[in-house]
Parts: structure tokens; C-alpha cells; sequence
């Protein structure tokens, strides 16, 4: 069994939707994740927004465009009115549950059934589709089976037992088709995996099934060497070992939801980005197998808060670390980033929920300096803090204005703290230094 996961771009219009179609066209059973289609969920994170603020009658407004925008697509995805007019009555359902979700008083379960509305409609319009062209296809609610646990990890028990019962009672079905992102929480209440978390259903539901590959289908022609929403002439990686995606997944690459490596992973299942949008391109292959030494790719992620955390003793007395993590562990703050020297010790996070508290706290025995508005640019190869070039980056140091260095936490990964504001620079110079200026620095097996 094969899973695709097609993106936003990809079902985002009539044209993708086809192609889309074209692509899952070749014989055989396979399980197809969609998210929704591009823009949609934003929008619906915005009338969440305004119905937060009170401002119900923009969220209305928002609500009536988008009822406009989803009429219009059914009118052209089919050519029966009898798939438009059950398109248009099943966005009509939806419509009005958005409108009378306006009414009730604000919650985070409200928000959650929101934004829940992306992917029901896109797979609802897909599934008919296939079924108007004669495919055997059926769409299996995700809400039926993906849930997570109360420590917001996928319930994998309860995913596979639940999914495989679902299946079985479909065994005439060839193209099995459910909703990206959205789950139920512990609780039972509709939740979901955080923005992008498409991806990771995708690979949930390839371990569940225990597939013969995961296929992740974007708008791009693989992972790139560096982001390019902020740097020309990246190139697409044609593999990456399941490390070094995690890495560059975690530390900011939007082309994956950061936990999307960690399903398959274990199970040694390959993961593959492709292009919907040129599908003949090889994109990457994601696997245990290592290709290429050197730096491979740089990715950046915003929004890192750090804090300086200096002894009130002279020196770094023992068990102030312990101390320290303590508190980090207290307000279940995870720290990505972390340097010593004899008397501070500088973390960052990127989670602030709990950030004036944990300050508080460490205030009871250290100083403690916060920056805000920080990135991590990773770095991220094979062995990279062993290969024998990889030291003449720091000359790199002498352009770019670095708050921390993490080398050797793990041999694949160099991090960077850099200000938010020097970011793009700071991507820009190491994509000239690295993969242009200095070729030894970067792994040689680019497409
Ligand atoms: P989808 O809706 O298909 O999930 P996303 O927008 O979430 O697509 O992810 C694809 C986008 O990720 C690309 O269009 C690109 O702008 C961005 N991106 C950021 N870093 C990388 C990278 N290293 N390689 C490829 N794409 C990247
Ligand atoms: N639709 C969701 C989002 O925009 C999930 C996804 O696209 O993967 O975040
Ligand atoms: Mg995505």
C-alpha cells in the first residue's frame, strides 16, 4: 500500500485537483491524505481570530466569501449537476454550522471545529470527483479514527485498530481518501496536529498500515538546500537520511511539519517529496541510507525566545544546571539550544506560554537576561562537525552577527542564534559560502 499526501497547492484549484487525479490514476489500493485547499485554512484562522476580538460581522463576511469561493469551485470540478448540487448542499452544511459556531461563546474547541472545515471540504470535493469518473474511492473520516493521546502524541493503538476495521469493511475499495491535520484530542473533542500537520498524518497513517512508502506531494521539487521562500538558487536534495530531514524538519523547513520523520522512522519506511506540479521530477527520497558528506542544508526557524541565566555564585556551582532544567521541567518548556561558560549558562526556547513564570522562578537564584525576536539557522549534514572543511565556516563569524553557537550536540546539526532581523542575510551569505563559494563545505550528491 502506498500513502500520498497532496498539499494545499495541490487540491487548491480545479486544474490541481486533476492533476492530482492523474497522479493517483495507476492501479493498485492506496490511502490518499489531503489537506485543505490552499488559503482556507488561514482564512478560517482569521474568522477564529475575529470572533476571539468580537468581530463577528467580519467573520460573517469572511464566512460568505468563502461559501462563494467553494460554489464556484464545484461548479467547475464536475460535469454533472448532480455532483455540483450535492457539492453545494454539503458546503451549505458547513456554512451554516460556521455561522452558527459565531454565536456561541468563544473556546478553544470552537476555534478547533473551525478550522477542522479546510480539509472536510476538500475531501469531500475530491472523493466525488474520483466517484463522478468512475474510481472506486472512499473517503474514511479522519475523526474516526486519529486521535491523540493526553500528551498530544498520536494514539497509535487506538489509529491502527480503528483504521484497519475501517478499511476491512471496504474491501471493494481501491483509492481510500481522508482529511490531513484534523484529529480528535483525549478528550474526544475535534482537535488538530498544528499548522501543516498534514504530513504527519501521512506518516501516522504509513506506519499504521505499515506502507510500502510515504509520498508527501508539494508545490516544490523536493527539499531544498535552504529555504527558498529567502534565498535564490537553492536546489532540491535528491536524498536525505531520516536524521537529517528530522533536523531540518524541527529547526524550520516548511516543506515538513517538524514531526512528519518520526512515524516512519522506525518502521524504515521511505518517505518521498514530490512535485505535483512536474511529478517527472525525481524529488527526494527520504531513508536510513546515508548519501553525501559535508553540509547538506539550512533551514531556520523563527520565533526563539533566549535567556541568559547567570550563577549569583563566582563560579558554576554543581547542581545549578540541575536547578536550571528543573524549572524548565516544572512548566514542560522544551530547550532547543544550549551554551555554558564558568558562570551563565544561555537556552533558548520557542515556546513563551510559561516564559515570566520560568523567569521568576530561575530569579530565585541566578540573574536572568531574556532576548526576544530570535532564530535558530541549522545547519545540518552527515557527520557534519567531523568533516574536515566544515571549521572554515566560522569564518563566517566575521559577517554575521551570532549570539550563540550550538557544534556538537549531534554530529549532523550546527545551530547558529541569530536576531530575527539579520536572518535573511545570515541564510543568504551561508548559501553563497557554502554551496557556492566553498563546494568542499557542501555535500557533493545535489541533483
Ligand atoms: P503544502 O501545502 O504542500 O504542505 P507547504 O507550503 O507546507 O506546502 O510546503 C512547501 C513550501 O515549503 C515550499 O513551497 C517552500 O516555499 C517552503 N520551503 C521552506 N523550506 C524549504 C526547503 N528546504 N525545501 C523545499 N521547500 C521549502
Ligand atoms: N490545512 C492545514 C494548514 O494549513 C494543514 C496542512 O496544510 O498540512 O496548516
Ligand atoms: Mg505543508
Amino acid at each position: 500500500m502506498l500513502v500520498y499526501k497532496f498539499g494545499g497547492t495541490s487540491v487548491g484549484s480545479v486544474i490541481n485537483m486533476n492533476h492530482v487525479k492523474d497522479i493517483i490514476s495507476k492501479p493498485g489500493k492506496k490511502f490518499v491524505v489531503l489537506s485543505a485547499m490552499s488559503g482556507t485554512t488561514n482564512t478560517l484562522v482569521e474568522i477564529s481570530e475575529n470572533l476571539f476580538k468580537g468581530e463577528t460581522e467580519v467573520a460573517e463576511r469572511s464566512i460568505t466569501q468563502l461559501r462563494d469561493h467553494y460554489f464556484s469551485v464545484a461548479q467547475d470540478l464536475y460535469k454533472s449537476e448532480d455532483s455540483v448540487a450535492s457539492a453545494k448542499a454539503y458546503i451549505d452544511y458547513h456554512v451554516t454550522n460556521l455561522f452558527e459556531l459565531t454565536q456561541k461563546a468563544y473556546s478553544e474547541i470552537i476555534h478547533n471545529q473551525i478550522v477542522a472545515k479546510g480539509e472536510l471540504l476538500s475531501t469531500f470535493l475530491f472523493t466525488n470527483l474520483l466517484l463522478e469518473e468512475g474510481f472506486k474511492a472512499h473517503c474514511i473520516p479522519a475523526l474516526e479514527f486519529m486521535r491523540t493521546t493526553a500528551n498530544h502524541e498520536p494514539d497509535n493503538f487506538y489509529i491502527k485498530q480503528n483504521l484497519n476495521r475501517l478499511m476491512d469493511a471496504l474491501p471493494e475499495t481501491d483509492i481510500f481518501i481522508t482529511q490531513g491535520f484534523i484529529c480528535l484530542n483525549a478528550q474526544g473533542h475535534t482537535s488538530n496536529l498544528n499548522r501543516g500537520g498534514s504530513d504527519y498524518t501521512a506518516t501516522i497513517i504509513g506506519a499504521a498500515l505499515n506502507a510500502e512508502e510515504v509520498q508527501i506531494w508539494t508545490d516544490i521539487d523536493g527539499f531544498h538546500n535552504n529555504d527558498p521562500r529567502f534565498v535564490n538558487n537553492t536546489k532540491a536534495l535528491s536524498h536525505l537520511s531520516y536524521d537529517e530531514a528530522a533536523e531540518l524538519a524541527y529547526f524550520g523547513a516548511k516543506v515538513l511539519h517538524p514531526q512528519t520523520v518520526l512515524p516512519v522512522r522506525d518502521l524504515d519506511i521511505p518517505l518521498r517529496l514530490k512535485n505535483t506540479m512536474a511529478p517527472e521530477a525525481h524529488g527526494t527520497l527520504i531513508t536510513n541510507e546515508i548519501h553525501g558528506e559535508g553540509i547538506k542544508a539550512i533551514a531556520a526557524k523563527d520565533g526563539i525566545t533566549a535567556i541568559k541565566i547567570k550563577s549569583v555564585r563566582m563560579l558554576l556551582a554543581h547542581g545549578f544546571l540541575k536547578k536550571v532544567f528543573e524549572v524548565f521541567e516544572r512548566y514542560e518548556t522544551s530547550i532547543d539550544m544550549i551554551t555554558t561558560s564558568e558562570i551563565a549558562v544561555s537556552v533558548t526556547i520557542d515556546n513563551n506560554t510559561h516564559l515570566d513564570a520560568i523567569c521568576s522562578d530561575l530569579r530565585e537564584f541566578a540573574t536572568v537576561d531574556v532576548d526576544d525576536y530570535m532564530s535558530i539557522v541549522c545547519l545540518v549534514g552527515h557527520q557534519i562537525i567531523y568533516h574536515a572543511d566544515t571549521p572554515q565556516l566560522f569564518q563566517i563569524l566575521q559577517d554575521v552577527n551570532v549570539r550563540m553557537i550550538s557544534y556538537g550536540g549531534s554530529n549532523n546539526n550546527i545551530s547558529l542564534l541569530v536576531n530575527t532581523s539579520d536572518k535573511l542575510e545570515t541564510l543568504q551569505k551561508l548559501q553563497r559560502y557554502i554551496f557556492e563559494s566553498q563546494p568542499a563545505l557542501s555535500a557533493f550528491h545535489l541533483n
